[in-house]
């Protein structure tokens, strides 16, 4: 390019928006790095227009080669966007960069002035205002736009320093159509002609834009000797993002690929739904379902928001339910603004209406699994099931999409649906779901109902307690009971026990607590002596309590006495014995029956420090006089 001023007009920014740039530089200050992104994705409409121009007929090019360089140069203290699109006449300048960029800003001010930058960047205004060419001044001194229209053979020349003073020279000499934004970087802005850092700010907000980028460093130290030449020089982006093919015409290798490069994230995803809504929605994405490997762990997803193909933000939580932020995914919603605001998403229909369509789209993908291949399904279940249940909590329509794909573990490793459970278990304890919520400490219980043949579901998880709740309130007449909290009649067996208050008085001194409630039962297994039933409700509320004091909400102080009863076997030949020693008085029988006591408490839960401290020294004596 050539210096060779023919024709130069002073001019200066009109006086009322003499302050522009202070209010630009203060206002995106948090998200500053945003310049860069404003920059290339118009030097990409630039090549769209064009492109668009050429396809109607109305232009005519040679060379289709479209391209944005990037240029950085440390020694000139320069950051260059260059394209080879439409570019413009002097006129055309003069309209669109001094007239309604700068209308534009007068209107900024006028409605932000003496607020809080902070908040009009949370707002993210800027294109709002047709402002995006102005954040150059965010980290440059001065800005000069070398451009050459596609109907022009000259070039012109636009130099524009912070205090708003521009110079326009016409006839300059630009090689082919085009524009330059040369940015002249700050003295404490330096970063910015850092290669590293502009790669990394275009790899945030332009991998995918489409027209083809190329980063070049002018004044690189060249350490690279000879024989390891640059090969040709490849784009920064992809301009053909997956979320923009037909969904036929993508494969799982490509669906994995993407998801490797765009989360780094090395395991394989566990599926993806690709969205693909036309008019009126007409937006486009890949949502994929991340491998979960703890109930809390790596709950925070991912999902990023273009707009045509340009980076906006992550996890925009206005366009996407807050249950599907942890899923990873990419969404182009050409229909909303570049740059638009948080209001503008909170009161948007349209916003809605993509949030619904993603939840069914979500929901549906979800039952097809499960109707069409559903062995793949359950094993995928336990990755699924935290997020499948935390949305039914969160939202009610995607509970009702997902009702029918809802699976649950049994003891015994099977996953069945509740029909399934509940057609099975009409006969013995119809609408009665049996569960635990804990394999290893209920294993007494558990052996009890399987020797029944009564099938125990798995909910183990602080939320399943929630999601019993949603699915009780749905299911009318369905419970769920744990399987300490009633004897089942089906582990019953005929006849009517007979009470024992000796008994009962022994195990209310041994147990410590004189309200304990103690009731016989004739059960089928007879090697059981004793069990403790807590009632559902005072559990669950329990639970509740506990989760609420794990939230150091204070609710979780109150106390709710437990209702908790020992059942004792009258079938049991260790309780026949203990009934015949409590008749003859004496310690012994006290013995046998803390020692039942304990055993019942143990097999329901874990025993405390005090609790077993006192069993080991009970059973170190008992073992002496064997
Ligand atoms: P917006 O892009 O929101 O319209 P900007 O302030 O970013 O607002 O740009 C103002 C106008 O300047 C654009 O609408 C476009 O007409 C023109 N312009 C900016 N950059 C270029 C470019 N690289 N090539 C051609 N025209 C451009």
């Amino acid at each position: 390019m050539s210096e060779e001023i023919k024709n130069t007009e002073k001019g200066g920014i009109s006086v009322e928006i003499e302050h522009i740039f202070p209010i630009i530089k203060k206002w995106l200050y948090s998200e500053k790095e945003i310049f860069l992104r404003e920059i290339v994705s118009n030097a990409c409409d630039a090549v769209t227009k064009l492109k668009r121009l050429t396809s109607l007929g109305e232009a005519q090019i040679d060379d289709e080669n479209y391209k944005i360089t990037v240029t950085v140069d440390k020694e000139a203290r320069t950051l260059t966007v260059s394209d080879n699109g439409i570019g413009m006449t002097e006129d055309e300048v003069r309209r669109y960069i001094c007239q309604i960029a700068l209308s534009g800003a007068l209107e900024f001010i006028e409605k932000y002035e003496g607020k809080d930058s902070k908040d009009a960047a949370d707002n993210g205004i800027i294109g709002h205002f047709g402002l995006g060419f102005y954040s150059a001044f965010m980290v440059s001194d001065t800005v000069d736009v070398i451009t050459r229209s596609y109907t022009s053979d000259t070039a012109v020349k636009w130099v524009c320093s912070e205090a708003g003073e521009y110079e326009i020279t016409t006839d300059y000499t630009r090689d082919g159509r085009g524009t330059d934004v040369v940015m002249h970087i700050m003295e404490n802005e330096s970063e910015f002609l850092e290669e590293y850092r502009i790669r990394e700010m275009l790899d945030k907000y332009c991998s995918f834009m489409p027209v083809e980028i190329y980063l070049k460093s002018e004044n690189a130290k060249d350490d690279s000797s000879d024989d390891k030449k640059e090969d040709e020089p490849k784009p920064v982006n992809d301009t053909h993002p997956l979320w923009q093919k037909n969904p036929s015409d993508c494969t799982d290798e490509e669906y994995d690929e993407f998801y490797h490069k765009v989360f780094r994230d090395y395991r394989e995803p566990l599926f993806h739904i690709h969205l693909n809504a036309d008019y009126p929605l007409n937006f486009r994405g890949i949502l994929y379902f991340p491998r979960l490997s703890h109930e809390y762990d790596n709950l925070e997803g991912q999902v990023k928001l273009y707009y045509n193909q340009v980076f906006v933000a992550d996890n925009i939580k206005e366009v996407i339910p807050e249950f599907l932020l942890m899923l990873k995914g990419v969404l182009d919603c050409p229909e909303l603004p570049l740059n638009v605001s948080r209001s503008y998403l909170q009161n948007s229909g349209y916003v809605a209406k993509i949030s619904a369509h993603i939840v069914k789209k979500v929901a549906d993908k979800l039952c097809s699994m499960f109707n069409l291949e559903r062995e793949n399904y359950e094993k995928l279940w336990e990755d699924l099931k935290t997020f499948v249940e935390y949305g039914c909590l969160r939202d009610r329509k995607f509970y009702d999409r997902v009702k029918s794909a809802i699976v649950y573990a049994t003891t015994d490793n099977k996953y069945v649906t509740l029909d399934e459970y509940l057609e099975k278990a009409k006969e013995k304890h119809e609408n009665t779901v049996y569960y635990t919520a804990d394999v290893t400490a209920q294993a007494q219980y558990i052996s009890m109902f399987a020797a029944e043949g009564i099938e125990v579901v798995v909910l183990d998880k602080m939320i399943d307690t929630q999601f019993i709740n949603v699915v009780e309130q749905d299911n009318e007449n369905v419970k769920f009971v744990r399987i300490d909290a009633d004897v089942a009649g089906a582990l019953k067996a005929d006849g009517v026990a007979e009470s024992n208050e000796k008994l009962c008085d022994i195990f209310k001194e041994v147990s410590g607590n004189s309200e304990l409630k103690v009731t016989f039962e004739l059960l089928k297994n007879e090697k059981i002596p004793a069990i403790l039933n807590i009632s559902e409700e005072t559990r669950r509320m329990e639970d509740m309590m506990k989760m609420y004091r794990r939230a150091g909400n204070a609710m979780g102080d109150m106390k709710f006495p437990t209702d908790t009863s020992l059942v004792v076997n009258a079938n049991s030949s260790l309780i026949k014995r203990l009934a015949d020693e409590a008749e003859s008085g004496g310690e012994k029988a006290k013995k046998i029956a803390k020692q039942i006591y304990t055993l019942a408490l143990l097999a329901q839960r874990q025993l405390n420090a005090d609790e077993l401290q006192a069993f080991l020294s009970d059973s170190f004596d008992m073992l002496e006089n064997i």
